[in-house]
């Protein structure tokens, strides 16, 4: 029997309060969401009520707004920042409450705006917000991020798309099944799902790789895993000890790599959408950790001007793997949103890494973070690397060498 369309969002709904941030009764909701979106929002407004929240604040932002003010606003003026949201967040994260966000945003909003003025903006509002990042990134709170459609994002996914509706319920339905909300129980669903993720790192975390190797077509590079890395994925612990899974749909395993330890060309197998632009078929080649050459066959400036945010920006803070046979890969789709396309490919991203991902990461100092492999930045992006043509050794700390990927698919067993 399958559900209708309204039994499917009350179950994705559902998913989001109780698996995604895991809401514990008492505690207050910061919810995030695009004024697109409201009919969702409500929905998880109240779900989350329902679950014994004290208080839930929704932070509402609007594309329209911010398309605005690049289009409008004073051209000395790009150095103001916009703190009613972010001293919210700051205020919340502080106070320890849950936080979810509801993505969804046109991806090429921002594409005719003069690049080096979105760079500007997003490095300035990420430097405000820094605190926030930190105590995120530190598993000081429960989180999680959600998409839902939006007709420019659906049509940009389904092109072919009888009309604007049929594109939004189309991407719905996607997401439904990329998020199993369109299963008769979706949260035993998931819980098998993250148990199985479970099994993926702890696996990777008794190995220890000293380094990993990836061979696939445009791709040969050489990643150093820093000694006391941790892999995580699927579900995650707050300091507090609430369970969350902070992204959803999540198929990855990820770890930190050692950021002067990256040799090599590692390819794209998808474009980036990132800061309001798409970028394509790009290629970057890393020197003792460093990104020394940046190819694109477009947008190679944003590409540049990301991997100039600052002295981390020019190195790998994620390393995370993915089946080619994940759900979202076998669905085919471009979703042109980083939440869902970094769970059809491996991936690495350039920036900031995860400070639980060393053991006794989340107590040292940015400099003592540094030292022992971990990087830090005002960014983190993830790029998809994987496809069915990788393979991926994992190297012991004797030197020996065996296979982790072949083909795009674990090469060991997971019934172990
Ligand atoms: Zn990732
Ligand atoms: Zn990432």
């Amino acid at each position: 029997m399958s559900l209708n369309f309204e039994q499917k969002l009350e179950n994705y709904a559902e998913l989001a309060v109780k698996i995604g941030v895991g809401l514990q009764p008492g505690q207050r909701l910061l919810l995030r969401s695009s004024v697109e979106c409201a009919p969702l929002a409500r929905m998880i407004v109240d779900k989350a009520y329902k679950a014994g929240a004290r208080l839930v604040d929704v932070l509402w932002s609007d594309d329209a707004v911010t398309l605005s003010r690049f289009a409008n606003a004073p051209a000395d003026s790009f150095d103001e920042i916009s703190t009613a949201v972010a001293d919210a967040m700051d205020k919340g994260t502080a106070r320890g409450d849950a936080v979810m966000s509801i993505f969804a945003s046109d991806p090429d909003l921002l594409k005719d705006q003069d690049p080096a003025i979105v760079a500007q903006v997003q490095k300035n509002s990420q430097k405000y917000s820094l605190p926030v990042s930190r105590r995120i990134s530190a598993r000081e709170v429960n989180w999680n991020i959600i998409a839902a459609p939006i007709p420019a994002w659906a049509t940009k996914v389904f092109p072919e798309a009888t009309s604007t509706d049929d594109a939004v319920s189309k991407l719905w339905d996607a997401i439904f099944n990329a998020c199993r909300a369109d299963l008769e129980d979706p949260v035993g669903a998931w819980r098998a799902h993250t148990d199985k993720l479970k099994t993926v790192r702890q696996y990777l975390n008794d190995k220890q790789y000293v380094e990993l190797r990836y061979r696939a077509p445009g791709t040969d590079l050489v990643v150093g895993l820093p000694e006391n890395h941790i892999w995580s994925g699927g579900e995650s612990t707050s300091q507090a000890g609430i369970p969350c899974v902070p992204n959803m749909p999540t198929e990855e395993v990820f770890t930190l790599p050692h950021r002067e330890k990256v040799e090599g060309v590692v390819s794209s197998t998808k474009p980036l959408s990132y800061a309001g632009s798409l970028i394509e078929d790009f290629q970057l080649r890393f020197e003792s950790g460093r990104v020394v050459e940046v190819k694109a066959a477009r947008c190679q400036d944003v590409l540049q001007r990301l991997i100039d945010t600052d002295e981390g920006s020019t190195m790998l803070g994620e390393v995370a793997l993915v089946t080619h046979g994940s759900p979202i890969s076998q669905s085919g789709l471009l979703f042109y949103n980083t939440l869902f396309d970094e769970n059809a490919s491996s991936h690495f991203a350039v920036g900031r890494a995860y400070q639980p991902c060393l053991k006794g990461g989340v107590e040292m100092s940015d400099d003592e973070f540094n030292a022992a492999g971990g990087n830090t930045s005002l960014t983190h992006v993830d790029f998809m690397v994987g496809s069915a043509e990788m393979d991926v050794d994992g190297v012991l700390p004797d030197g020996a060498v065996e296979p982790l990927m072949r083909g795009g698919e674990w090469a060991f067993s997971l019934d172990d």
